[in-house]
């Protein structure tokens, strides 16, 4: 108990003195405290392309407005040094939000899926850190990811040194500064998909993307956190037709999740609750919905915000 004590101040100087060492993103901050920070490189869902072509009022607007309202696939920065979920705009993202490749040392994968995950575009990024003077990148994913960017490294000639390590629902590990624990989420049944709980000190927060309502092995497990910052997916927005419910949240289960992360005092009185995951063609655009969750304590980010924990 005494050496654990003694870790956490000097976690917290870590988390502080890294926090403090990076670069300053263009991006609004929210909440700043001097530590660790995230920063929303991407908050949309696997459709970020509808509003090219579609004609409902939703991609109407977004395509006329553009700015904020647009959405790059899901994918969170973590300083100093984690990417969670990488797909084929993370680069895109990560140059509009100032993150140098240099910057990543650690992506963890939440599930295959090609709007999370693309192991080509993972190799390139490893390619840019190697003329960085970088070393291995370290990819932690399920088996079902891990196996998927082995192979791909496989089929390389030259293949970037990238280290692809399994991880099981429950199972706790270390990126750099940050505990994780894997938390098994509820959206396909071909792989453990798995939604993230990562702590630095006495911060933490919690990722889920994919996933509809949680596996009560995850409810369970939250009860024991104290979290800072809870960001829940939303694909479906208000939509209220079961038939949308199998494997995605919509926002009457956002709002039960906050409740619950309330109610169970999950969430430390200043924690935050964000969606990420928001379809372009079903939630309503950034500049309408912002405002509406803001008042019922929802943060709505857009692609590029960045908080501070
Ligand atoms: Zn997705
Ligand atoms: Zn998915
Ligand atoms: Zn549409």
């Amino acid at each position: 108990m005494l050496s654990q004590h003694a870790l956490i101040p000097a976690l917290l100087a870590i988390c502080a003195a890294l926090a403090l060492g990076s670069e300053n993103p263009p991006t609004a901050a929210t909440g700043e405290t001097g530590g660790p920070y995230v920063i929303f490189l991407g908050t949309g869902a696997a459709d970020i392309k509808s509003p090219k072509t579609d004609s409902c009022p939703n991609c109407t607007y977004v395509r006329e407005h553009g700015g904020r309202n647009r959405r790059r696939f899901s994918s969170l920065f973590v300083s100093p040094d984690v990417v969670v979920d990488y797909a084929t705009t993370g680069r895109e993202s990560m140059r509009d939000a100032r993150v140098e490749p240099a910057k990543v040392n650690w992506l963890l994968i939440t599930h295959s899926h090609g709007d999370h995950f693309s192991p080509s575009s993972i190799v390139e990024l490893a390619g840019e850190r190697i003329k960085s003077a970088k070393g291995e990148l370290t990819l932690l994913g399920n088996a079902t990811a891990a196996k998927m960017m082995r192979e791909h490294l496989a089929s390389l000639k030259e293949p970037p040194p990238i280290k692809a390590r399994e991880v099981r629902p429950y199972e706790e590990f270390t990126a750099g500064e940050w505990r994780c624990k894997a938390l098994p989420a509820n959206h396909d049944p071909g792989e453990d998909c798995l939604v993230y709980v990562l702590r630095c000190g006495e911060k933490s927060l919690f990722y889920a993307t994919d996933t509809t309502w949680f596996p009560v092995g995850t409810f369970n497990a939250l009860k024991a956190e104290k979290l800072d910052l809870a960001i829940v997916e939303g694909t479906f927005g208000e939509l209220t037709d079961p038939a949308y419910l199998a494997g995605h949240m919509t926002f009457a289960f956002d709002r039960l999740v906050r409740e619950f992360l309330v109610g169970q005092h999950a969430m430390k009185p200043s924690g935050k609750f964000a969606l990420t995951h928001l379809s372009l063609h079903w939630c309503e655009p950034y500049d309408k919905l912002a405002p509406k969750l803001a008042k019922e304590g929802i943060l709505v980010p857009y692609d590029g915000l960045r908080i501070g924990l």
